[in-house]
Order: structure tokens, then sequence, then C-alpha cells
């Protein structure tokens, strides 16, 4: 279990005061012009060494994303910013850092850019995060007025400005090129890779775009050092994470732990259990509603990082782990989540805007059990020829849930469908 004291966001609660000299007595900017001293490849080494792998989602190892950004400044500014759209349904961590210990995340932006050569960072704020957004920028201000961020930021020479952009509050928008469209005033729409954005980002210059998580963490490690950091977790799976539980669970909460938790510990220690035991789980969702949920047996053992969910065909995502019970109807579940991906779809490629709408009215169907035996395997073919032939992962995240439905719970779908037949037959006899 993790220790009050290895604890990175002591304010998670928002407990204590989250303005600058609270955040300071808590550890903020303690010792970062010192850091940037020795000099942006020293903060490099110390993150990839820390093991820190990206918070939003896909877990790219943070050092080496940042090492790929050119060496020497040409005749482009290079660019930090921060994917703060946080919309993966099951997904709320981000909100508590930005509201409670806003600093971390200044401070963060400061130290990353300054190791990528970049004299600007914007955040990029989901449309829906109002009080986030005044938290924020008063946060903002007050590092401005104490001299930690603009021109020669916290006396180390380098000039540094943070701007908050606020989205309009579209999921799409949270893919890191359709955010930088959006934050050069387009619409919202992913670009195709290559190239990517460490060679043509924001505005065609080099851009780094990180998950607040990764680079709120970052000043602690620094201070703390990538060795305590990668004392956690197993190999390949370092550090601390906040996790979001929610769900069928007796207290929902976020909640910071170690990585490679089991989760069977990380719910019963933190949310206060599944609701009637955990003899009455069904599945859970382990990683934002994009991820394959997973049965109770697999449950039962599984450790939450990287490495162990995907051997079990599911992912960390951003660790939103969403817990059903026995009374959830699974079908019902995803479908409902078929539909938001639906909803979300840009519409750019044919097979996320045409497929995910065909999913949707086929698992609506099933849900009432409307359906023929054979188009669950048609189904299944279908979410396979979406994934992975997409611009971007939002044809996978659709896909995904599906998948898992039928792989967990096929004999629900069957249920339904045997169901709907004999109600048919029985009423077909009333009849005659
Ligand atoms: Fe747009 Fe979907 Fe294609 Fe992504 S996968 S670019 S959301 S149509």
């Amino acid at each position: 279990m993790l220790e009050d004291k290895d604890r990175i966001f002591t304010n998670l609660y928002g407990l204590q005061d989250p303005g600058l000299e609270a955040a300071k007595k808590r550890g903020a900017w303690n010792g970062t012009a010192a850091f940037m001293a020795l000099g942006d490849d020293w903060i490099v080494t110390q993150i990839k060494e820390s093991g820190l792998r990206g918070r939003g989602g896909a877990g790219f190892p943070t050092g080496l994303k940042w090492s790929f950004m050119p060496k020497e400044i040409g005749e482009r500014p290079h660019y930090l910013v921060v994917n703060a759209d946080e919309s993966e349904p099951g997904t709320c961590k981000d909100r508590d850092l930005m509201r409670h210990d806003p600093h971390l995340l200044i401070e963060g932006c400061l130290i990353a850019s300054f190791a990528m050569r970049a004299n600007a960072c914007y955040i990029y704020l989901r449309g829906e995060y109002i009080d986030e957004r005044i938290a924020l920028q008063k946060a903002i201000d007050e590092a401005y007025a104490a001299k930690l961020i603009g021109k020669n930021a916290c006396g180390s020479g380098y000039d540094f400005d943070l701007y908050l952009h606020h989205g309009a509050g579209a999921y799409i928008c949270g893919e890191e090129t359709a955010l930088l469209e959006s934050l050069e005033g387009k619409k919202g729409q992913p670009r195709l890779k290559p190239p990517f954005p460490a060679n043509a980002g924001l505005y065609g210059c080099p851009t780094t775009v990180n998950n607040v998580e990764s680079i709120a963490v970052t000043p602690t490690i620094l201070r703390r050092g990538s060795g305590w950091f990668s004392s956690f977790g197993r190999p390949g799976n370092a550090g601390t994470k906040v996790f979001c539980i929610s769900g069928h669970v007796n207290t929902p909460c976020n909640v910071e732990e170690e990585m490679s938790i089991p989760l069977k510990t990380l719910i019963e220690r933190h949310a206060g259990g599944v609701v009637g035991g955990w003899d009455n789980l069904k599945a859970i969702i382990p990683g934002g509603s994009s991820v394959p949920c997973l049965p109770r047996d697999i449950c039962d053992d599984v450790l939450m990082d990287f490495d162990a969910l995907k051997e079990h065909k599911s992912g960390l995502g951003t660790a939103a782990v969403i817990v059903m019970d026995q009374s959830t109807d699974m079908v019902r579940a995803i479908t409902r989540l078929a539909y938001f991906y639906k909803h979300e779809s840009c519409g750019q490629c044919t097979p996320c805007r045409e497929g995910t709408g065909w999913m949707w009215r086929v698992l609506t169907r099933m849900c009432e059990g409307k359906a023929d035996m054979a188009e669950i395997d048609m189904l299944l073919d279908v979410s396979q020829e979406i994934e992975g032939h997409t611009i971007c992962a939002l044809g996978d995240a659709a896909a995904w849930p599906v998948q898992g439905l039928i792989r967990h719970f096929r004999h629900e779908i069957e249920d339904k469908i045997n169901t709907y037949r004999a109600d048919k037959s029985v009423h077909a006899m009333a009849a005659e």
C-alpha cells in the first residue's frame, strides 16, 4: 500500500488550500531553478530513468517522447501542449489535480518545456471543466505574479509563457492531433500521421503533447529521484498512479496508489468494496470505457498495470475502473458505450463513421434479443475491421468494448436472442 509520505498529490481531495503559499508548503516549486541549472539533457535522463509512462492512456515512455524533440531550436519554435481534455467516460483524475494541486502541473509545465527547449506551453482544457479553468487560471496568475513563470522564470534566466485554452467539449479533441487542430482554431479532426507532432505539431512546429498527470508528476520525480519513482510497481510499469474508481462500489473515489496493485485490493481498500460484496461482482472495465471489460474470475487476481492488463486483452488506459455488479445487463451497458463512440466519431474515416453506427444499431437490437445468432460473429468481424483501420484510435476505442462483450459475455447475448424467440413462439401459439 502506498504510504502517505510517498504520495505526489497530497491535496488530491482538496482538503487544503490549492493556492501558491500552501502548495509551496507541500513541496511545490522547491528547487525548480536548480533542476533547470542542471540542463535539459539531465532532466530528460531523469524522466527516462524513472520509467514514467504516459498517464493519458497510451502508456508511451514519457522521457523517450521528450527526446524526440529536435536537439536545437531551428527556425521554428518548440511547444509543449498539455492534454487536459479528459473526456474518457469513467475518468476524472486530471480534474481533481487541476482543481486541488494546480501548482504541481504549472511547475511541471515549466520543467518539461525547458527540457524540450519550448518557451511556450498551452494547456488544452475540456470544455465542460469550468471550475477547473477558474482554479487553474488563478494558479497561473499567482505563478506569474511570483515570477515563477514568465520572463526569467524562477530566476533561471529562461523565459516561459503558459496559456490556458478552453475547448468546446468534444471527445475527439483528446486525440493529440485533433487537439492541435482545435488549438489552431480549426475543426477538431485528427491528422494523418506521419508527420508526428515532434516534427510538425502546433502551427507546423515541433510539439510534444502530454497528459496532465504525466506532467504534474515530473517535479516530484526530480525532487525525490528517479530511483524513488521507479521503486513502485513492476518493471516496465513504474510509479504511482491516480486511479478513478466508479460504478457499483460503496465509496467511489480517486486515489493515488502504487502501480501494479491487485485490482481487488484497490477496490476493497479504497472504494469500500463492491456493493453486495466481491461475490456480487460481474465485470470491471479497468481503464476507461474504451478498454475491454474483464469478467470476475480475471478480476480476482489481475494486477493494475499496463502489461498485466494487456496479457488479458484489456488495458490500463486512463486507469478509470468501472465496476459492474450482478445487476448489470452487460449487453445494454456496452450498447450505451457504443452509442457514445458513434456520437463522438468525427466522420473522417469510413470504418469509424459507418462502423460505429452499425455496431450500435445491431447491439440495440440485441438488447431486445431481436437478432440472429450468426450476427454475433458478424458483429465481432465488423469490430475487427474497424480496429486498426482508421486515422486515429477512436475506431479501436469503439471496437474494443464490443470485443470484450463478445469474448466474455457472449452467453448474455445468446440468452436474450433465445428468450425473444421463446416469447415469440409462445405468442404465436397463443394467437393460434
Ligand atoms: Fe475521426 Fe473516427 Fe477516423 Fe478518428 S477514427 S479520425 S474519430 S472517423
